[in-house]
């Protein structure tokens, strides 16, 4: 198969930084298209892969997955885009078309495993896919998403997977008006999780470990903040919520979380502590609570998502940053030190 050597940003160890590297984009198959990359977000998932948190790492690793571009190019089967469209790839990349899982729509969940689009195998190159800090991306127009109109494009990348991460489980879970929602963590996913979770109606409560971030809170929406480490706050809150989505990225105690649950309540979880969490039994028989979790979404709903942001004016608040300045981002983000996604801009990206 013919291919295309492209810029990129990557590393070639867990321990080291990343740099200026060459990859390969294949050349584009019938129903293939081809997109320059303007923006990519910086997702904790990036991170926990890049230091090999999950001890499924290969190198060399370019990561990303909030990938926003414009069509440069398109094969000859594809009807639903034209050069020169904004267009975003996500999370997912490919999937085997033809389990249940792939034909609901729910591809996240494809039962022979989805190519991430970075990290997992490449079915036409072989190796492992190459993520979104580079120049292009080729994939097939499946996994496409159409951009609507935002004011803030760059703003929007963080919608990929950030966006689709929480609006799936609020959906599921049936956040909306009546309901009391809490959101753990105020990170790239917990923001955006406050701003989908109040569009859709409900009362949205969220707990954090840091007082700056109590006090941030409710200008990004949120109806109450509590400061997790505040016991008589914590208290108030027993039995009191609908549902829990937990975007812990470490260890945390989540017994505390599922005490704040009323019955049949559930706590979600999306975010990826390396090391297993452990549920006390009585936390969840009383009061008939679920714990469950979440992975990312479908391609159709994370469609419907995009549509859903554009139209409540719903973006992430980020910090825009050149390529160059890449590694001393995932340094600020490993210490939570971010407001609250950070952002590529790929002009950056040397030619
Ligand atoms: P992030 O921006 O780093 O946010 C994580 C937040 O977790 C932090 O801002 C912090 O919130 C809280 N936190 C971190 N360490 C903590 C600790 N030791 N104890 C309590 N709270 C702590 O990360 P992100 O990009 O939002 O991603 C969050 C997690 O979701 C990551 O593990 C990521 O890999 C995972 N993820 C999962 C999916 C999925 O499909 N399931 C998709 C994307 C990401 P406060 O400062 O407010 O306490
Ligand atoms: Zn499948
Ligand atoms: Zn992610």
């Amino acid at each position: 198969m013919n291919t295309k050597l492209v810029k990129a940003y990557g590393t070639e160890a867990s321990d080291k930084p990343l740099k200026l590297i060459e990859i390969k984009r294949r050349d584009l198959l019938q129903h293939d298209i081809e997109m320059e990359i303007l923006y990519c977000g910086i997702c904790h998932s990036d991170l926990h892969q890049i230091k090999n948190d999950f001890g499924m790492s290969a190198y060399p690793m370019v990561p990303g997955h909030e990938i926003v571009g414009k069509i440069t190019r398109i094969g000859n089967q594809v009807t639903d885009f034209k050069v020169g469209d904004f267009v975003a790839v996500g999370c997912i990349v490919d999937s085997c078309h033809e389990c249940e899982n792939c034909k609901e729509g729910e591809e996240q969940f494809c039962n022979s495993f989805p190519t991430f689009s970075f990290n997992s195998p490449d079915k036409y190159l072989g190796g492992m896919t190459f993520g979104g800090f580079s120049q292009t991306y080729v994939c097939e127009d499946k996994y496409v998403l159409h951009m609507p109109e935002f004011k803030d494009l760059a703003a929007a990348a963080p919608l990929l997977c950030a966006g689709i991460t929480v609006y799936s489980p609020l959906k599921h879970w049936g956040a909306g008006i009546g309901k009391k929602v809490g959101i753990l963590g105020i990170g790239g996913l917990g923001h955006v999780a406050i701003k989908i979770a109040k569009a859709m109606g409900a009362e949205v409560i969220v707990f954090t470990t840091s007082t700056a971030k109590v006090r941030d809170a409710k200008r990004l929406g949120a109806d109450h903040a509590i400061l997790s480490s505040d016991e008589g706050q914590m208290k108030t809150y027993a039995g009191q919520l609908h549902f829990i989505i937990d975007t812990v990225s470490a260890q945390h105690d989540v017994n505390t979380y599922l005490n704040l649950l009323r019955r049949d309540g559930s706590l979600v979880l999306v975010g990826l502590p390396p090391k297993p969490l452990e549920v006390g039994a009585f936390n969840v028989v009383m009061g008939r609570k679920s714990f469950s979790g979440s992975n990312i979404g479908g391609i159709r709903e994370t469609q419907e998502m995009l549509d859903f942001c554009a139209k409540h004016n719903i973006t992430a608040d980020i910090e825009l940053i050149k390529v160059k300045d890449v590694n001393e981002a995932f340094e600020r983000l490993e210490k939570g030190d971010v407001k609250y996604r950070f952002v590529i801009d790929m002009a950056s990206l040397p030619k």
